[in-house]
């Protein structure tokens, strides 16, 4: 695929967006090597790790695509670069639970690894400035995340649907799904699709044989073997697109 990059629109903490010459309506997505935790006050990197995420991601898009889950992905490109949808995001992280871990397993005082009867959905305000914070539906109509009830349903809707492939796509390269973020935009037509990324940044991933965890939290807590880590996530991954 010929383009060429334009403009850089944002720098984040993972990605940097830049404008595509030519095409308006898409922004290509960088894929950095840093690593951050904790909202950005623990910083890191990794040589490569920009072109995994941005391998992980693909896979997981161009799998969720099939069972009709859209995403923003156009196109893969160069070694860490994604062609996107330019999207109307949605100021909200939508947080998905099989078992319990991190915050929530603290908040209520569980052990991590508690596994819950049904998959929990939770939506973050997303604000930087505001450390993301949780909130209830009445919170995000009143914050104006999207306008009625019924388009929170909607994201819920999909979220069990992502949590229900991904359970899938991960499951067969032997990662439990723990828990995991998703972001979701709007495209120009009012179709709200799949946004961001779907990476160990982003997902709990637990080895089924031997529990290891595979996923940022080897970063977080300094488990070692980050790198490692991911790379094999996305070698098993890749090694079961190719299979299949
Ligand atoms: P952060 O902004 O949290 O530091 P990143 O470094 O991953 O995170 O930056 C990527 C930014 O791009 C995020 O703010 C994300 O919401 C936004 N984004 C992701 N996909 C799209 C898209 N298709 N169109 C517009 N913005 C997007
Ligand atoms: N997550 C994310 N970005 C965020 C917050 C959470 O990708 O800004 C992911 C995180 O990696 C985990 C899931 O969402 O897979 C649930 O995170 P949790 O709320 O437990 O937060 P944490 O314990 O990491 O603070």
């Amino acid at each position: 695929m010929t383009y060429s990059k334009g403009a850089m629109i944002y720098e984040g903490k993972a990605k940097r967006l830049f404008e595509v010459e030519g095409h308006p309506e898409w922004i290509l997505q960088e894929f950095k090597d840093s690593l951050t935790a904790f909202n950005a006050l623990k910083k890191g990197s990794f040589d490569g790790k920009g072109r995994v995420n941005r391998d992980i991601t693909s896979l997981v898009f161009r799998f969720l695509e099939k069972r009709g889950l859209p995403s923003h992905r156009v196109a893969d490109v160069g070694t860490n670069e994604m062609i996107t949808e330019k999207l109307d995001m949605l100021k909200v992280e939508v947080v998905v639970r099989n078992v319990l871990a991190g915050s929530t397993a603290k908040k209520f005082g569980l052990e991590e690894g508690t596994p819950l009867e049904k998959p929990l959905v939770e939506f973050y305000y997303k604000d930087d400035v505001l450390a993301d914070p949780f909130i209830s539906d009445d919170q995000a109509l009143m914050m104006k995340v999207v306008k009625t009830q019924s388009e929170l349903d909607e994201l819920k809707s999909i979220a069990l649907k992502v949590n229900a492939g991904l359970i899938e796509f991960f499951g067969a390269a032997n990662l439990k799904l723990v828990d995991f973020k998703i972001e979701l935009g709007r495209t120009k037509d009012g179709r709200t699709v799949l946004a961001d990324e779907i990476t160990p940044d982003s997902c709990r991933l637990w080895d089924k044989s031997t529990g290891e965890k595979m996923d940022k939290d080897r970063f977080r807590r300094d488990l070692g073997n980050v790198q490692e880590s991911y790379v094999e996530v996305a070698t098993r991954l890749k090694n079961h697109w190719e299979s299949k």
